[in-house]
């Protein structure tokens, strides 16, 4: 069996993926394993874009009670707290690493309302193809400084003694890779696919989450699953 050993392994290819081996990958030795080709992914698809809370009319807090009312109380409040107040702040690490948000004819960032939220807060990029922007972006970036493999299942975690040590492989031929690592970020997305009908990318079959559940972690919240009102299925019944 062949082993390859690295510093940090990233499973997956999407936002979190890239986002994540974007940044290691300035001080250490980074692998990204992913499944189809790199940045395949649910995040190369979405189109809506990105809220955060940038303007004087707008603050965090704001952002925090619109997103807690459309979650109905469900929501882990530390985390949201921390997901709106570093809104701005990763905003801004995305337009410094490259990615080109619509502007309007003044030169201001275009800022769209949409479902829950009480103020205009949400930035696109290219109209509606603001993941393609994001991940053509980290794209260019994590391509020269990552070992990129490509068509690359990881099937299993690797645990030793409660610590894991990396991530078995199948490639392509079937042929299995034990890559070990001193860090293994998981980054696989969710499980879309297991719907007959849906907006996800095929790659998204939640696999990171029995991966994590084989190695013991708890899983929680699964019943939220992204759909997109568009992927409405009708079935008509007539009655005789
Ligand atoms: C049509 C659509 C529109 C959307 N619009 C928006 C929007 O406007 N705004 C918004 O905030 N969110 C939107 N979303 C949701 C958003 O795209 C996701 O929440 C986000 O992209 C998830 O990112 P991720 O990196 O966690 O996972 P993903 O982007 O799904 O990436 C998962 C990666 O893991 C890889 N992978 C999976 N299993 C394995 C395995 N076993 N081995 C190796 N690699 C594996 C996949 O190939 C993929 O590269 C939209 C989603 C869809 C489908």
């Amino acid at each position: 069996m062949n082993q390859v050993s690295t510093e940090v392994l990233v499973i997956g290819s999407g936002v979190a993926g890239l986002m994540v081996a974007e940044l290691l990958s300035l001080e250490k030795n980074v692998t990204i394993i992913t499944k189809s080709k790199l940045g395949e992914s649910n995040s190369k698809l979405a189109q809506g874009g990105i809220a955060a809370a940038t303007t004087e009319e707008d603050s965090w807090t704001n952002h925090f009670f619109d997103t807690i009312r459309a979650g109905v109380f469900h929501n882990n409040e530390e985390l949201t707290e921390l997901l709106v107040k570093r809104g701005p702040m990763q905003l801004r690490h995305l337009i410094n690493l490259g990615v080109r948000f619509d502007k309007s004819m003044n030169g201001e960032y275009q800022r769209c309302k949409e479902g829950a939220h009480s103020v205009s807060r949400i930035f696109h990029a290219g109209g509606d193809a603001t993941g393609k922007e994001i991940i053509d972006t980290l794209i260019n970036r994590v391509k020269k400084r990552c070992t990129i493999l490509e068509d690359h299942l990881a099937i299993d975690l690797l645990i030793d003694e409660g610590e894991c040590t990396g991530a078995k492989v199948i490639n392509q031929a079937g042929d299995t890779l034990i890559v070990n690592a001193a860090y293994t970020l998981l980054a696989t997305g969710g499980a879309g696919q297991l719907y007959p009908v849906t907006s996800n990318h095929p790659a998204i079959t939640g696999d990171g989450l029995a991966m994590a559940y084989r190695a013991g972690a708890i899983l929680t919240d699964l019943e939220f699953m992204q759909f997109h009102p568009t992927m409405y299925a009708g079935v008509l019944i007539t009655l005789s």
